[in-house]
């Protein structure tokens, strides 16, 4: 069996937002929250994460959603106790039954859009857990499930209701398996990886909601933070644009601004903006054209791709899929051109 060497624990919410946000506030228990979410969050990140370790027969591919949820009951073991599995009734427990419509609209959107059979492409089942610990404020991908806290009620107020966040955080598994070896989690190959999750968790929810380029809002996390923090995470349209997200927005939108060693969630703004130029070009739907041509560039990376890497392997997998004359791929040139990669 082939190992994913670079499979990430990869949260929604950067610890550094966490603790900006624990400065901030004023009331103590909310702080010791905040803080606690980003010590076990800074804690899991550092443990080893390892792809799935599929039992069984595993020749040929299985063309069928299978979601498990479990419920963690406020603890921390995972996968806690099964709740709902693949084709079984809604339950009375919300946050269950967002977890599973989450996951089964993000397999369509891979299966329909990308013809890809699940995460790892053959079929894998996809298990998530709810209620993980108490009032925790993230979700992550552990490199074999999602996982996700409530939220404090105050600050977060839920992660499962919002597609663009579960697709995002299955799109990391998505890439542990999709790029050969999977991409380093740090430097530019971990904010390619950062950014790989939010074109495909974006792009799958405009085509579950049925967007096209002009009437996407192209935030990601909106819905997931109280008013008083922000209105989203980020922006692909406008990084670093605190109006349309939060006062710590710090993303650079070209190479100008571009952070040696910055976060993995902060520089992702510059490969982010490449992909919304490049769609805004395509004009129409932003998975007829550019996420396809995105898709396919992931089997050309390797684990320590660079934005400048990424820019090639776009270019070339719009010259595979257009013609290597096409205007698809002089837009998708410009696009990494205007954001200052090429
Ligand atoms: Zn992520």
């Amino acid at each position: 069996m082939s190992a994913h060497p670079h499979g990430c624990t990869c949260f929604i919410i950067p610890p550094k937002m966490l603790r900006t946000l624990a400065e901030q506030t004023a009331d103590a228990s909310e702080r010791d929250c905040l803080l606690d979410a980003a010590e076990i969050s800074a804690h899991l990140r550092g443990q080893r994460s390892v792809a799935p370790v599929v039992l069984g027969i595993t020749a040929g591919v299985r063309d069928e959603k299978s979601r498990h949820v479990y419920d963690a009951q406020s603890k921390s073991t995972l996968p806690g106790k099964l709740a709902r599995g693949e084709g079984g009734k809604p339950v009375t427990d919300n946050a269950v039954n967002q977890a599973y419509d989450g996951a089964g609209a993000t397999y369509d959107f891979y299966r329909e859009v990308l013809q890809r059979h699940s995460i790892d492409g053959k079929g894998l089942r996809i298990d998530s857990t709810v209620h993980y610990q108490t009032r925790f404020n993230n979700a992550f991908w552990n490199g074999q499930q999602m996982v996700y806290g409530d939220g404090d009620g105050k600050l977060f107020l839920g992660f499962t209701g919002a597609l663009d966040v579960i697709a995002h955080e299955l799109t990391h598994g998505v890439t542990q398996y999709a790029v050969p070896g999977g991409l380093v989690y740090e430097d530019q190959s971990g904010a390619l990886n950062e950014s790989i999750s939010d074109v495909f968790g974006c792009v799958a929810k405009q085509w579950t909601l049925k967007q096209n380029v002009e009437q996407a809002d192209w935030l990601i996390g909106a819905g997931i933070l109280a008013p008083s923090v922000g209105k989203a995470l980020r922006s692909m349209a406008d990084p670093g644009n605190q109006a349309l997200t939060w006062s710590g927005d710090d993303q650079p939108k070209t190479m100008a601004g571009y952070l040696e060693h910055g976060d993995v969630h902060t520089n992702s703004g510059i490969p982010n903006h490449a992909f919304y130029a490049a769609a805004i070009a395509l004009k129409g739907n932003a998975w007829d054209k550019a996420a396809p041509i995105w898709y396919k560039a992931l089997g050309l990376l390797t684990p320590n791709a660079t934005f400048a890497d990424m820019a090639r392997a776009t270019a070339e997998s719009a010259a595979l899929l257009y013609g290597a004359g096409s205007p698809e791929r002089r837009a998708v040139q410009a696009a990494w051109k205007l954001v200052g990669v090429t």
